[in-house]
């Protein structure tokens, strides 16, 4: 009897993380390569198809016996029609990538937002299983966000659910990329962590900052902040704080509109540990219903680094 196999893409602005795995999800074969953003959309997808070829190839499988591939990007995207529309990591516009894919490699191809795989990914196999309504939260240079909702993920009615790094948690806030002020990414990212350091050294202060990231205000980013509060600077432990606390905002607008079961909280800026979690619960417990804050754990994420691709995988079997 003819296997069935699957092939996961997590497209990202510095890599291109692939991996084949069986119909039911185990991982056989995977491999990393850095995105040559620089030589345009069409290179990028020709990467793809060579590395879709590539892990083929060493596991000995026909194209045929490949039922999907699904990919993950950073939107936003037309679902349906498998088109990225605005990538600013990879600066794309319009890129029909599923149709140019499945013109090189004769796969069926289906794409997905990448905060959404992770999501269906955490839900499938990491620290979501057995959740029946889970948010996912990842944060990290800006914030994303992906919902399953009883069991399904969840895309809402033009693909465009889950976006809580873009919900406002700060009226006449900082201005966010996506030309809003105050969104959730504006002020818990770890572009909003350094950009606010950035500001106290401007101001004459964080001495102990700069000191971290060798004198150059440029060098200063979250995991610089991170290590200051540490060790005990309190101007970096206040900034830190001040990001924890908005995130423990977002988490308690989620819980109150959806009542999930779970929210996983991933990414490099949870990675900074206590200090972040602890805004975050103080502001849960001071915001969200008590009904629904008790029914909802608040964990960190459990698949790490891989989660764009095993999510692709969880896409996949869908
Ligand atoms: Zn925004």
């Amino acid at each position: 009897m003819p296997v069935d196999y699957l092939i996961g893409v997590d497209l990202g602005g510095t890599k291109i993380h692939t991996a084949l795995a069986t119909g039911n999800g185990d991982i056989v074969a995977e491999t990393r390569i850095p995105t040559k953003t620089a030589r345009g959309s069409a290179f990028v997808i020709g990467q793809i198809a060579a590395t879709v070829r590539q892990l083929l190839k060493q596991v000995g499988v026909s194209p045929a016996s490949i039922k999907v591939i699904a990919l993950g990007s950073p939107g936003p995207l037309d679902i349906s029609r498998g088109v990225i529309q605005f990538s600013p990591n990879l600066h794309w516009h319009d890129v029909p990538v599923k149709l140019l894919l499945e013109e090189q490699l004769s796969i069926k191809v289906i794409i997905d937002n990448d905060a959404n795989a992770a999501a269906l990914g955490e839900y499938m196999f990491g620290a979501g299983k057995g959740t029946k309504n889970m948010v996912y939260i990842t944060v990290s240079t800006g914030v994303g966000g992906g919902l399953i909702l009883g069991g399904q993920l969840y895309h809402g009615s033009s693909d465009g659910a889950g976006e809580i790094g873009h919900t406002i948690v700060l009226p006449d806030g900082p201005l966010c990329n996506c030309g809003a002020r105050g969104c959730l990414e504006a002020l818990s990212s770890g572009t909003a962590i350094a950009r606010e350091a950035r500001c106290l050294v401007n101001r004459g202060g964080g001495k102990n900052i700069l000191n971290r990231a060798g004198g150059d205000p440029g060098e200063i980013n979250s995991v610089v902040v991170a290590a200051a509060a540490a060790e005990g600077d309190p101007e970096a432990a206040l900034i830190i704080d001040q990001a924890s606390r908005y995130l423990g905002i977002g988490v308690a607008n989620v819980i109150n509109l959806l009542n999930p079961d779970m929210v996983v909280l991933g990414g490099g800026v949870m990675e900074i540990g206590e200090p972040v979690w602890r805004g975050i619960r103080q502001e849960v417990q001071s915001r969200a219903f008590q009904p629904s804050r008790e029914r909802a754990q608040i964990v960190p994420a459990a698949l790490g680094q891989r989660s764009g691709v095993i999510g692709a995988i969880a896409l996949a079997m869908q």
